[in-house]
C-alpha cells in the first residue's frame, strides 16, 4: 500500500472482546428505555446489549437482525450521537453506552465467526426486482429474501453497494466491511446482476415481461447539482461525489493517482457543509492537499454535517469560513480554476484555490422513470409514493424508497423508509396473488 492509501485506514478502532463485555456490562437494562426510541430501525438495543454482556454474540446477532440488515455499516456511519446513543440515559453525565461501537463489533464478530445460519423460507411468495443496490435497496432485498421472495437486484456499477462502496470514504466504511455484508444479503439467495442499468441496459416494461411481479426503485440521489455562478466550467472544479468514486477506485488499484481530479499540494475549497462536505474534505486531506477549506453561506449552527463529522474535520486541520458565499470562480488563460470571488463577513474577497470540490446537494436521475409509463415525479423530480401499499408509485406494482422518494438522508433513514416499503411490497405480492388479478 502507497502513503497515500495507508491514511485510507479505518479511523475508529473496534472494542476487544474484553472491552466489548464490559461496556455492555455498564448498560442499565432500562425498563422503557430511551436508546430505543432514539433508533429509526427501532433496533431492540438493551435486548442485544444484555445478550453481549453475557456473552452470547449469536443471540446479540439474531436480535439485531430482526431490525437491520446492514449492522456492521450502522454501527459505523449512522449519527448515533444524534440517536440511539444521544437518547441513553447515561448520555446526559457523559456516560452513554457506546451503542454503533457494540453493534459493530457483534456484527464483525459475526462475520469473521460465520455464527448465524438462518433457516431460510423457499421462495415461492413471488418474484420481485430491486433497482439499486445502497441500503434501501439492500434492505427491501434483504428484508424480502427472509420472507420468502425470489428477489434480484440490479446494479449499474461493477461492484454492488452504491453510495456505501462509492460515496462513504474507506477511513469511514471500509469497502471489505461493505463486501462482507452484501456477502450475507446474497446468503439469504438474493441475486445480483451487475453492470446493468435500468432505463439504460433493460427497462421497467421489460422487466415486468420478465415475470416480476413487483419492482422497486432504490437509486438514490445520482445527479449533483451544479453550483450556477460565473466560471463553473472551469477545470478543477469537481463534483465531491466524483472525487469520493475516484478515490474509491484508486485505493482498489483500479485507477492510477492520476484519475484522481485532485493534485497532491492543491489548495482546496470544498463549497457545502454537509456529510458528503466533509467527507470530500477529509479525503482531500489524505489526498495531500496542501490546504482544505470549506466555504458555506451559513452559520456553524446551520450545517447539515453531522458533529461528529465535522469535529475530525476540524482535527485533521479542515479550516472553515461560514456565512461565506460563492459569487464567481476564478480562472487563468488555459481555463483552469485559481480561485474564489466571494461574499464574506469582511466584504467581497478573491480567495486563491487549485481545486474546487462542489458538495451542495444532489438530485434522482431520471433514467427510469423517463424510460417508461407511469411513474410521476414531483416537480424536483422525486417519486411520488402512496400510503397504500406503502411505497407504491402511481404505475401499479412499481415501488419506491430511500433517498429518491425522501431526498438524501442518512444511510439508516433509507433504511428505515425501505424496511416499511418492503413490507408494502408483500402485501401488494400476496394480495395480487390472492385475487389474481394478474
Ligand atoms: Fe442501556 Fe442506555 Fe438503553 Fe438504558 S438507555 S437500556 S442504559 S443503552
Amino acid at each position: 500500500m502507497n502513503e497515500a492509501k495507508e491514511t485510507f485506514r479505518e479511523v475508529n478502532e473496534s472494542f476487544t472482546i474484553k472491552e466489548a463485555i464490559d461496556e455492555a456490562k455498564r448498560c442499565l437494562n432500562c425498563k422503557n428505555p430511551s436508546c430505543k426510541k432514539g433508533c429509526p430501525i427501532d433496533n431492540d438495543i438493551p435486548d442485544f446489549i444484555h445478550q453481549l454482556s453475557m456473552g452470547n454474540m449469536g443471540d446479540a446477532m439474531r436480535i439485531i437482525n430482526e431490525k437491520s440488515n446492514l449492522p456492521a455499516i450502522c454501527g459505523r456511519v449512522c449519527p448515533h450521537e444524534k440517536q440511539c446513543q444521544g437518547h441513553c440515559v447515561l448520555y446526559a453525565k457523559g456516560k452513554g453506552i457506546q451503542i454503533g461501537k457494540l453493534e459493530r463489533f457483534i456484527a464483525d464478530f459475526d462475520t469473521e465467526m460465520n455464527l448465524i445460519r438462518e433457516k431460510l423460507p423457499q421462495k415461492t411468495r413471488g418474484k420481485v426486482a430491486v433497482i439499486g443496490s445502497g441500503p434501501a435497496g439492500l434492505t427491501v432485498a434483504g428484508d424480502l429474501a427472509r420472507q420468502g421472495f425470489n428477489v434480484t437486484i440490479f446494479e449499474g456499477q461493477s461492484e454492488a453497494g452504491g453510495v456505501l462502496m462509492y460515496g462513504i470514504p474507506e477511513y469511514r466504511l471500509p469497502k471489505a466491511v461493505v463486501t462482507k455484508e452484501i456477502q450475507k444479503i446474497e446468503a439469504l439467495g438474493v441475486n445480483f446482476i451487475l453492470n446493468c442499468l435500468v432505463g439504460r441496459d433493460i427497462t421497467i416494461d421489460q422487466l415486468f415481461q420478465q415475470g416480476y411481479d413487483a419492482i422497486f426503485i432504490g437509486t438514490g440521489t445520482a445527479l449533483p447539482k451544479d453550483l450556477n455562478v460565473p466560471g463553473n466550467t472551469l477545470r478543477g472544479i469537481v463534483q465531491s461525489s466524483y472525487l469520493l468514486h475516484m478515490v474509491t477506485i484508486f485505493n482498489q488499484n483500479i485507477v492510477s493517482r492520476d484519475a484522481v481530479p485532485m493534485h497532491e499540494g492543491d489548495r482546496v475549497a470544498v463549497i457545502g457543509c454537509g456529510n458528503v462536505a466533509m467527507d470530500a474534505a477529509r479525503t482531500a486531506v489524505r489526498m495531500g492537499a496542501s490546504s482544505v477549506t470549506v466555504l458555506y453561506h451559513r452559520t456553524e449552527a446551520d450545517m447539515s454535517a453531522i458533529p461528529s463529522e465535522y469535529q475530525e474535520a476540524v482535527k485533521e486541520g479542515v479550516k472553515f469560513m461560514w456565512k461565506t458565499s460563492t459569487k464567481e470562480f476564478l480562472g487563468d488563460g488555459d481555463g483552469k480554476v485559481t480561485g474564489i470571488r466571494a461574499e464574506t463577513p469582511e466584504g467581497i474577497q478573491d480567495l486563491p484555490f487549485d481545486c474546487v470540490l462542489l458538495a451542495i446537494g444532489s438530485r434522482p436521475a431520471n433514467r427510469i422513470v423517463s424510460t417508461t409509463t407511469g411513474i410521476e415525479v414531483d416537480e424536483t423530480g422525486y417519486v411520488i409514493v402512496k400510503e397504500r401499499p406503502y411505497g407504491m408509485t402511481t404505475r401499479r406494482g412499481v415501488f419506491a424508497g430511500g433517498d429518491v422518494v425522501h431526498r438524501p438522508h442518512t444511510v439508516v433513514l433509507a433504511m428505515k423508509a425501505a424496511k416499511q416499503v418492503a413490507a408494502g411490497i408483500a402485501q401488494y405480492v400476496d394480495a395480487v396473488k390472492l385475487l389474481s388479478i394478474e
